[in-house]
């Protein structure tokens, strides 16, 4: 498996988990299975959302991934333009502190601040949705810079440096599984590069013998989010159970299991994805003229994310 194989599974997977997750939205643990009994999970629609209708998860991280490839590296004021171009447009799922930052009037280097100032909740796993793209974006520059990168991105949402340390330790584990590597071997030494004044929490969340039981808030905010997608991965042996895994402990399915996808899908690979999910799947960008994605164009959107430096480095033609 090539280090493309397992970036297109990122994306693809995140896409794939958000799609499958979203007819459970706030819905009680168990009701994955009791429909899927045997384990096998389909794209089934629901709730609102057509069959492999992707989210605002999926939407986010696509005008993320392509504001990336059309600046040529992190643009902030580009993505937040486009953030807000299509909050604006009304999509179906918005989460409700993003709708706030995005749609309050405020600058895009004061928005979040602002929010986390008047509300001092802000650490929605909001940031951590959309980190599928920009995640295999950045992982060819290292360590250091792909943290960094995943901060400066969450914060033009997401007030609150809780949310921005665990979208840093999100885009560190895909960078560690994109070499092939096990990202949850990774884990002390992305803690390591966390903010101190937020290790112990997320080292709490992310230990091996944390369950998502232990969670002490609702599974939208940002630790249960990943320490749930981190269990999710752990516990199971496939993409497609933790995907299941996922979605079975209710609450905010489609976020949790769009960051479980991001995981899983970077570290089975592209390939790992079920074929049979692939023709269904689809994500809407409203704000954008009325285009559609479908599973070959998130491939490709994958595949020049995952490229992009090394096109960089040697163009086709001086
Ligand atoms: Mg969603």
């Amino acid at each position: 498996m090539t280090d493309i194989d397992r970036a297109v599974g990122a994306v693809l997977g995140s896409a794939a988990g958000d799609a499958l997750g979203a007819p459970f939205e706030f819905g009680l643990p168990g009701v994955f299975r009791e429909r899927f009994p045997d384990g096998v999970g389909e794209l089934c629609g629901g709730g609102g959302w057509d069959p492999g209708e992707a989210t605002d998860d999926t939407q986010m991280a696509v005008l993320l991934g392509e504001s990336l490839l059309e600046r040529g590296g992190l643009d902030l004021p580009d993505v937040f333009d486009r953030f807000r171009r299509w909050a604006a447009a009304d999509p179906k799922d918005i989460g409700l502190q993003t709708e706030q930052v995005l749609l309050g009037g405020d600058p895009w280097d004061l928005a979040a601040a602002r929010h986390f100032q008047v509300n001092t909740h802000a650490a929605g796993n909001g940031s951590l949705m959309r980190a599928a793209t920009s995640a295999v974006y950045f992982a060819a520059r290292g360590r250091t810079e792909t943290m960094d990168a995943a901060r400066r991105i969450a914060a033009l949402t997401h007030g609150d440096g809780a949310a921005w340390e665990g979208t840093a330790v999100l885009h560190e584990l895909v960078r560690v599984a994109l070499l092939g590597e096990d990202p949850l071997a990774a884990l002390p030494a992305a803690l390591a590069e966390v903010d101190p004044a937020h290790r112990d929490r997320w080292a709490t969340a992310l230990a091996p013998d944390w369950h998502p039981d232990d969670a002490t808030e609702f599974n939208g905010a940002v630790w249960p989010c990943l320490g749930s997608a981190v269990w999710a991965l752990r516990t199971t042996r496939s993409f497609e159970e933790a995907l299941a895994a996922a979605v079975d402990l209710g609450g905010d399915t489609d976020t949790v299991a769009a960051v479980t996808g991001t995981l899983a899908g970077a570290v089975y690979g592209s390939a790992a994805v079920p074929a049979r999910w692939l023709p269904v799947l689809h994500v809407p960008l409203p704000g954008f003229g009325g285009r559609v994605l479908r599973a070959d164009d998130l491939r490709d959107l994958a595949r020049a994310l995952a490229t992009a430096d090394q096109e960089r480095r040697s163009p086709a033609w001086p």
